[in-house]
């Protein structure tokens, strides 16, 4: 399976394949403040299982 994740704007996309090596939830102060939300959800992907990284980041 492929999954694409991109920015809010689409102006950067991210390509990976395969099931992440792991997926976790954390809800501590400083994921708080980087997701705006109550909870932050994150998939992890090994290196290899990168396809393709599009964009370009303007920070
Ligand atoms: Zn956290």
């Amino acid at each position: 399976m492929e999954r694409t994740a991109s920015c809010l704007c689409g102006e950067l996309r991210i390509t990976v394949k395969g099931e992440p090596t792991r997926v976790n939830m954390c809800n501590c102060n400083e994921c708080q403040r980087r997701s705006g939300s109550v909870f932050q959800i994150g998939a992890f992907f090994d290196e290899g299982q990168l396809k393709s990284i599009e964009g370009r980041s303007i920070v």
